[in-house]
């Protein structure tokens, strides 16, 4: 319920899709993009999911 379609930021190895990650709510809007892009789902996404 807390999921959605993933986000990444530019800047980091991993991608978000859990609106409760700290890390992934952190992130700079200029670094902000949609999608996996193509990186490992982040270690706390994965903990929360
Ligand atoms: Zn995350």
């Amino acid at each position: 319920m807390a999921k959605k379609s993933p986000w990444h930021s530019v800047k980091a190895p991993v991608y978000h899709d859990d609106t409760n990650c700290n890390t992934g709510n952190n992130i700079e809007r200029e670094n902000l993009r949609s999608g996996t892009g193509g990186k490992a789902k982040c270690s706390e996404c994965k903990r929360l999911g």
